[in-house]
């Protein structure tokens, strides 16, 4: 007894318990050593109500006197040896996130191996994180006798005579207050509403803000005839931007003003909400009734429990997106919110398109990386607060933080967007939507036609699959017809589009019917090579040959984007013998003019998209029949339900699964299957023809077929033969340098390094190590790469041993060292 008294005793000597409110805040600056780490501040009383999880503040770091942090967790006591210092200030009153989402995003943190930091940087709007700085004005309501301190008088009089926003450092240097007699007069001026404050972003991305005219309380003293129409129509109408009052009641800014002294109005800037939507037009809402197989999956979900995950498979067109849309409707009817990912913004505008045709334009956010900072952010905000309540977004919109989440469909799940491969964190949104859907209680549904391998094994295995065996109306699919283009070859037809395939092109384009042509290789040539001497010309960057670009006649590298013009000579042997060769799209193009010199042809790559809106418009073209043919790589793959389109051809088809890659066999099918599945999709049948030089290989036997069931139990095998996912999860390091041996040294020291941890673990059965090994393309951007993959057998204990090795190594400093949990590419 005696002995834990004293104890307490000494503990009580040195430790200072305070007993006040503290908040742990995340530092947001760039210092390696400090990543993941919060800090205890103390609240001061002025600012007590404002400080929540999520609160953006400004607070004395080391001997930075001000730097930006979030709160991310509330104490009501702190046991600290150390003397604590204050919040400087609160940024926004508006708290940016909950503890529930900052838990979530630890959570990403921690599978993924990523520092917390690089998590919310990743997550939030970049415009809502960004340093910014508070300035004050005088509130329309002050006036000089409400003051109640000196100090409080001092700044009143000082807004008054400077009718301008000014920081608060600023003041105190003019009035000569000292800091905290400063701080803490601002922050009750503040609270009376006697000081307005706000933000000023540092950057560009500033919301855009419009002057409302708002009505004061004292708005009654004696006014003229025409100033008493202004406030009567506000106490009718309301606060109202400023130019719609000059516009009704025909008055101006001057009048306005004028009024504003009075003191009966006040002029305001408020944020403009941007409208990512205003592009797309509400058409007439058309809502059917499901068929029987829809409807029992539609039930299926809702009776599941929360949380739950199922997988939709049905074939191309057979009516998923009907499911989503009715799911959408019963979880907004429970009065909560809904999320919808897809892959891609092109898919994003059809998609859109029937969620605002059901739901109004007014209802349903976009979210994707076209968006402007600024939209981000009024997205965001709007999202928070629950205005909106249906998001349909691409991969980012996981970190958008829908209130009262119940539902997250994911549609093409099987689509490589969803995975992030760079920057840090390296996040499977798919992964991301689960756990989120276990922590909300909210149900998940995952669609497809050609499902993740994985996907439908864990599915299968779960007993969690949906089918919707047939086409909406018993609509066929497709008639596919392979053309062998060795036989083309030895029958003396020259060029890469076979005489079936143009004589198909010219009965549909005479029909006045479209088609869709796939060539998944972009430029005219893939590669310019020397006759005589066999030289090869490649990125002076990377380890990749460089593409002929014919419009800009130039030879680029589709990795780091190097473009210089076309080569006469070979540096080799200095002969001017070059050859280019390899087929791209654009050469496709030229051949397909020269064929069909009447066809209106239009392309669709990454080089004709690169604008934003870009991609859009293309589409638009072709949905309303300006175009014949779209000739696109695999952009044109996704999810387009274009009735018209009766005609798919496949170009060089065995390029799509010929590379290196675990999943390269799995691409190549769902590829091939998807465009075939956009051809026949209204009243018309469909007919699809693929050109191949090997059209006996199982991938394109089974597209034919449209037979996944069959690709996925032929890939089973070969998956469980090599050990990949899904009978593993595959974990990949990847070191690069600028300097090949030290690279190299650093990559097997490594592997070495790791193999010890694997042992001294115990787990050397499950966990197994393949490498290191150069990658596949081994020069980026000037920096030799390494990788070395780990196939994690043993679930949650191997990657958590993976995580810490990781986090546990710091790199020389030149040498790039990171790693990437799930990796889907071993390019
Ligand atoms: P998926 O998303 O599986 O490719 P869609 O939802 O696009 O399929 O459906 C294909 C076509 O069938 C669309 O034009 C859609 O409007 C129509 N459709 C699907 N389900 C129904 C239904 N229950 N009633 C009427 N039309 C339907
Ligand atoms: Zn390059």
């Amino acid at each position: 007894m005696e002995t834990h008294q004293g104890a307490t005793q000494l503990e009580l000597k040195n430790t200072r318990i305070h007993a006040a409110v503290y908040a742990q805040v995340l530092v947001n600056i760039e210092a390696k050593v400090l990543n993941s780490r919060v800090f205890t501040y103390k609240i001061p009383d002025t600012l007590l109500g404002d400080v929540q999880v999520g609160t953006p503040v400004l607070i004395p770091f080391g001997r930075q006197p001000e730097v930006t942090g979030f709160v991310v967790n509330i104490l009501d006591k702190c046991d600290s040896t150390f003397t604590i210092k204050e919040i400087t200030d609160v940024l926004d009153d508006t708290p940016l996130f909950n503890a529930r989402y900052y838990a979530f995003l630890q959570w990403v943190a921690t599978y993924t191996a990523t520092p917390i930091t690089q998590v919310l940087t990743c997550a939030l709007p970049a415009n809502l994180i960004q340093k910014t700085k508070k300035l004050y004005r005088l509130s329309p309501k002050a006036t000089l006798n409400s003051a109640r301190s000196l100090p409080e008088k001092k700044i009143l009089e000082f807004l008054k005579a400077n009718p301008k926003p000014y920081t608060g450092k600023f003041i105190g240097q003019k009035l000569k207050l000292p800091k905290k007699i400063l701080r803490d007069a601002l922050q009750t001026l503040k609270k009376e509403n006697l000081v307005l404050a706000e933000n000023e972003l540092t950057q560009s991305t500033q919301a855009k803000t419009q002057t409302w005219v708002c009505l004061s309380a004292n708005a009654d003293t004696q006014l003229t005839s025409r100033q008493k129409a202004i406030t009567d129509y506000l106490k009718h109408y309301g606060d109202t931007p400023q130019s719609i009052v000059v516009e009704k009641l025909k008055t101006t800014h001057a009048t306005l003003k004028k009024l504003a002294e009075t003191g009966a109005i006040s002029l305001e800037d408020r944020a403009v909400i941007r409208d990512p939507l205003q592009v797309y037009n509400t058409l007439q809402a058309k809502q059917f009734t499901l068929t029987p197989h829809q409807q029992q999956a539609a039930d299926a979900v809702m009776n599941s429990l929360p949380g739950s995950e199922h997988l939709l498979f049905g074939i191309t067109g057979s009516g998923k997106t009907e499911v989503y849309l009715d799911l959408c409707r019963q979880t907004l009817t429970q009065n909560k919110s809904a999320l919808i990912l897809v892959p891609e913004i092109a898919l994003t505008s059809q998609i859109a398109q029937r969620f605002i045709n059901h739901f109004g334009q007014e209802n349903i956010a976009l979210w994707h990386s076209n968006l402007s900072a600024g939209e981000k952010a009024d997205t965001w905000r709007r999202l928070a607060n629950g205005d909106l309540k249906i998001l349909i977004a691409a991969r980012s919109g996981i970190w958008a933080p829908l209130k009262n989440l119940g539902l997250i469909v994911i549609d093409e799940e099987h689509d490589g967007s969803y995975k992030q491969d760079s920057p840090a964190p390296r996040y499977d949104a798919r992964t991301l939507s689960r756990e989120l859907c276990q922590r909300t209680g909210s149900k998940l549904l995952i669609g497809s036609a050609t499902p993740d391998i994985v996907t439908y094994h864990t599915a299968q295995k779960e007993n969690r699959i949906l089918n919707l065996p047939e086409r909406y109306g018993g609509r066929e699919l497709a008639k596919v017809t392979l053309v062998d283009m060795k036989k083309e070859r030895a029958n003396g037809q020259r060029g890469n589009i076979s005489r079936a395939l143009v004589e198909a092109l010219k009965a549909n384009i005479a029909a006045e019917e479209q088609a869709i042509v796939l060539m998944n290789r972009r430029g005219f040539y893939t590669s310019i090579t020397c006759k005589l001497c066999d030289y090869v010309f490649v990125c002076p960057q990377c380890d990749v040959s460089l593409t002929v670009h014919k419009t800009q006649q130039t030879a680029s590298c589709h990795y780091c984007g190097y473009a210089s013009m076309l080569p006469k000579f070979c540096p080799q042997c200095a002969g001017n013998a070059l050859s280019q060769t390899g087929v791209g799209i654009q050469r496709i193009e030229e051949e397909l003019k020269q064929h069909l010199p009447d066809a209106r042809i239009i392309r669709l790559d990454s080089d004709t998209s690169a604008k934003k809106d870009a991609h859009r418009q293309v589409l638009d073209t072709f949905r309303s029949h300006e175009a014949d043919i779209l000739l696109g790589t695999q952009m044109v793959a996704k999810g387009l339900d274009i009735p018209n389109v009766t005609l798919v051809g496949v170009i060089a088809a065995d390029s799509t699964f010929n590379l290196p890659d675990f999943k390269s066999a799995e691409r190549g099918f769902q590829l091939i299957t998807q465009v075939a599945g956009r051809a026949g999709r209204g009243e018309k049948p469909g007919r699809v023809i693929i050109q191949a030089i090997e059209p006996e290989h199982p991938v394109i036997c089974f597209a034919q077929q449209q037979d996944y069931t069959g690709f996925y139990q032929h890939e089973l095998v070969t998956r469980e033969s090599s050990g990949f996912p899904p009978f593993s999860q595959l974990v990949r390091f990847i070191v690069s340098s600028p300097d090949e041996k030290q690279g190299w040294q650093f990559m097997q020291a490594t592997a070495e390094h790791l193999k010890l941890k694997i042992t001294e673990a115990c787990l050397e059965q499950s966990v197994t190590l393949l490498g290191p090994a150069s990658c596949v393309i081994g020069k980026i951007q000037g920096r030799h790469r390494y990788h070395l993959l780990v196939k994690n057998a043993s679930g949650p204990e191997g990657q958590a041993l993976l995580s810490r090795f990781y986090t546990g190594i710091t790199p020389p400093e030149n040498i790039h060292f990171l790693i990437d949990v799930d990796t889907q590419t071993l390019l």
